[in-house]
């Protein structure tokens, strides 16, 4: 069975596909879709080959990707001021490694929610593509979809602009019908997603015989799946076989959010690509798995962010893996929402749109951190 064959533009509709909102007008909903297919793709195809193939050398252990920036981008943030301060940002921090640097920017509106609701019964906030963050607007609305397709393009124009290093662009692809809404056909056989460089599925949408993967698998672009503990082995083997059924480099790329006191099940991860002989790269994602709650915040602390971080480093050396990239939620602004030692947030500096995010002042110093742990690993390997 040729799976490449088998996929269409429209086959991801015949798996179910889990956190999607429910439109009360149906039709308009359609329409604002049927809107988003004609426009002009926002990349090219040649901007995303041009990613692929600095993911194929990450692949092969040559480069180190650092993925960075907000939980959820808020539509009030997309200008070009705050664009150009988060792109000069992120590319500081890569500096310090000489990373290949990917924001999570340009479109990472959508978010999954564990509950719907919150305890009074209100729909939850579930990004600005859905719905709004003020609690009298929750209702989902087809026409943030359209601002989504705006803003995601004019933030890549500015990234077009900016005079620094190549940045690219990421978002969870999340909202299935939005982004397949972005696909775009180059020459005969392929397809591209538009409107993002590296898109990932998260961890509860990751499921094979669901809409998300099963969409995904037809796209050209490099796939980042997020994956949490409650992975196991027939789903990982499958979905990476999925994702990448020709065991290309530069293609799957696992995104571990397992948590410090749960990243033993790194391990088996690891045997199972070894075992099934699979073509996949392990990031680290050190943000989910280590979400505590303090005072009725969302928070993280740098310790336990900096202990995964360390097991990671460590456990990839012991199986022969390469660290392939870093992931963390973060932004350059000063806020007060991860916290060090005994430190409590600031409740007027605790401004995320949903999960904490690391400060300037946070990133840099795990930043550091990684730089010496990935310099101890060069030198090892000399
Ligand atoms: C996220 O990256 O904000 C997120 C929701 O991640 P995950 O799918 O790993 O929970
Ligand atoms: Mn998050």
């Amino acid at each position: 069975m040729n799976q490449e064959k088998e996929w269409n533009l429209d086959s991801w509709k015949k798996y179910p596909a889990l956190q999607q909102p429910l439109y009360q007008d149906l039709h308009f909903y359609q329409e604002t879709l049927q809107k988003l297919r004609k426009l002009p793709g926002i990349l090219n195809f040649e901007e995303i080959n041009k990613f692929k193939n600095e993911m194929i050398k990450v692949s092969q252990g040559d480069k180190f990707v650092l993925q960075l920036g907000d939980c959820a981008e808020v539509y009030n943030e997309c200008t070009e001021e705050h664009w150009k301060e988060k792109f000069s940002f992120y590319d500081s921090m890569g500096q310090i490694l000489n990373a290949i640097v990917i924001g999570r920017t340009c479109g990472q509106f959508a978010k999954p929610r564990t509950q719907l609701h919150e305890k009074d019964g209100t729909l939850n906030y579930r990004g600005d593509l859905i719905n709004s963050l003020s609690r009298d607007e929750r209702d989902p609305d087809p026409l943030r979809l359209l601002l989504g397709a705006h803003y995601s393009k004019k933030g890549i124009d500015t990234l077009r602009k900016y005079e620094g290093k190549q940045l690219w662009v990421s978002h969870e692809c999340l909202h299935i019908g939005y982004e397949s809404a972005f696909a775009r056909q180059h020459e005969e056989d392929h397809y591209y997603l538009s409107n993002t460089h590296f898109p990932w599925i998260g961890d509860r949408t990751r499921l094979c015989e669901h809409a998300h993967s099963n969409f995904a698998k037809g796209i050209y672009n490099p796939i980042g799946i997020k994956i949490g503990s409650s992975i196991n082995k027939n789903e990982f083997v499958n979905l990476i076989k999925l994702l990448n059924p020709k065991n290309e480099d530069g293609r799957v790329f696992a995104i571990i959010r397992l948590g410090k006191n749960k990243l033993d099940k790194l391990k088996d991860i690891i045997n199972w690509k070894h075992e099934e002989k699979l073509n996949v790269s392990f990031f680290l994602d050190p943000m989910h798995g280590n979400s505590l709650e303090q005072n009725g915040y969302k928070i993280r602390r740098i310790e336990d962010i900096m202990f995964e971080i360390q097991q990671f480093f460590n456990i990839l050396e012991q199986s022969n893996e390469k660290p392939a990239g870093l992931h963390l939620e973060c932004t350059p602004y000063d806020v007060s929402e991860c916290v060090e030692n005994d430190e409590e947030i600031d409740p007027k500096k605790y401004t995320t749109a949903c999960d904490a995010r690391l400060n300037f002042r946070q990133t840099r110093k795990i930043v550091i951190f990684v730089n010496t742990l990935l310099k101890k690993l060069k030198k090892k390997q000399q």
